[in-house]
């Protein structure tokens, strides 16, 4: 059973404070969660987690992740520009982009940042660009194929399709372009590569950690180039339904390192450091939309109506996803009320749940929509003249902080052109 990590009497008075809707995030949780992360892959000396700032890129929690030793992976301008006035810098910035425009790798190099190249063309583009190739430099590597695991009457556990991804250099592009970045002078390498998205299983990092690992033996002896840092990159997923298995990370690290110890060390690679790009993992158990219930309706079917919608949290809107539902304080009633809960866009879409088996929802109740954390406020946009909301800390101590401010009609007038 999924319980939120606050109890309704912690969430009436937060919810006094700072009008509905808002996204929370737990401090503790997120702290406590990138410890365990670093403790899974402490047997690997130079193990970093640059946490994807795509997926929460709000200063406050690059902080909090910083002081947890986290670095930044960016992919765009803004990414990179928020990262440096956190404080991140040099080798604590992961560049990995991809269609990307010369002025980001120029600020990505000015920052120190370490680039991980998309394409084998980008390395004459990138050149072009910042007038060299720097010493170390990394390349996403993308197998090609349908990426499976865990074969069983449900299906597979992992299931995702490379092939059509438009991530990444092929195999015997990787060899091409490592031996023309050795030629321009490049002196650590370093692979990347992501295969699957929201993997809920241990077995998925351990998977790709033997392809990139094999890759990297192959590499080594076909290039001499000295590979000092293989990237898993992000995917581990966390249970976003109930009824889901939650990822063990101390059983992940340890099947990576594993394949670390079969198939690196014995080919004279055992100083090769690991970095993950965990966005997901990092912060959506960490995060609630928490929103009140303002309109009941009965038609053709029982609806609820709150005061958030697709512009808070897109992922139920564009792809269906399950984000499960808490009615605050009413944790342990029966779940005996099937509704759908929507959001108030002028778009059918705009529903947080559909067919939702519930406990009743009388108006005013508040009601956290969970795992927001990640891809949830980041992903908000304006349709409809909705404006994004607000965040709001958590802090270890059971204080709030606002992290950031609801946007005003002001910001949403701000770039329009009057006369
Ligand atoms: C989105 C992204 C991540 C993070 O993915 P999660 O599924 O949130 O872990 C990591 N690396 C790259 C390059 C990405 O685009």
């Amino acid at each position: 059973m999924k319980r939120p990590f606050v109890t309704l009497e912690q969430l009436r008075p937060i919810a006094a404070q700072y009008p509905t809707p808002f996204h929370l995030y737990d401090e503790k949780g997120i702290r406590e969660n990138a410890r365990r992360l670093y403790k899974a892959f402490a047997w690997n000396p130079g193990f970093r987690e640059y946490f994807a700032v795509k997926a929460t890129p709000n200063p406050q929690i690059l902080k909090i992740l910083r002081e947890e030793g986290c670095g930044v992976d960016c992919s765009s301008l803004c990414e990179l520009l928020m990262s440096g006035r956190c404080g991140f810098r040099g080798e604590e910035v992961m560049f990995s982009s991809n269609d990307t425009p010369a002025e980001e790798f120029a600020l990505a190099d000015r920052m120190g940042a370490i680039i991980n190249l998309d394409d084998i063309t980008h390395i004459d583009f990138l050149k072009a660009t910042i007038g060299h190739i720097p010493k170390k430099i990394s390349c996403r590597f993308n197998p090609g194929g349908v990426f499976q695991l865990g074969e069983s009457k449900e299906g597979f556990q992992v299931m995702d399709n490379p092939g059509d991804a438009k991530y990444g250099l092929t195999r015997p592009q990787m060899t091409e372009a490592f031996r023309r970045l050795k030629e321009e002078g490049a002196e650590q390498f370093g692979i990347h590569a992501f295969l699957a998205s929201n993997t809920l299983s241990n077995e998925y990092y351990p998977a790709l950690a033997r392809i990139l690992f094999r890759t990297a033996v192959e590499l080594k002896k076909e290039t001499g180039a000295h590979i000092t840092f293989i990237n898993l990159s992000g995917g581990v997923g966390v249970p976003y339904k109930p009824d889901q298995p939650e990822n063990d990370i101390f059983a992940i690290g340890e099947g990576v390192r594993r394949a670390y110890e079969e198939i690196l060390v014995p080919a004279g690679m055992g100083d090769v450091a690991l970095c993950t790009e965990l966005g997901r993992f990092m912060l959506a158990p960490y995060g609630h939309l928490v929103t009140t219930a303002i309109h009941e309706k009965h038609t053709h079917k029982e609806y609820i109506g709150v005061d958030a919608c697709a512009a808070n949290l897109m992922r139920p809107a564009i792809y269906g996803a399950y984000h499960h539902i808490t009615v605050m304080g009413k944790e342990d009633w029966p779940c005996d009320h099937k509704y759908d809960v929507t959001g108030s866009l002028c778009e059918n879409c705009d529903k947080f749940a559909v067919d939702r088996m519930l406990p009743r929802i009388d108006m005013g109740d508040l009601l956290v929509i969970h795992d927001t954390g990640a891809h949830g406020h980041a992903m908000g946009y304006q349709y409809n003249g909705r404006l994004r909301s607000a965040e709001v800390l958590l802090q270890e101590d059971g204080t709030t902080r606002l992290i950031r401010r609801a946007e005003t009609p002001e910001d949403y007038f701000a770039t329009a052109v009057w006369d």
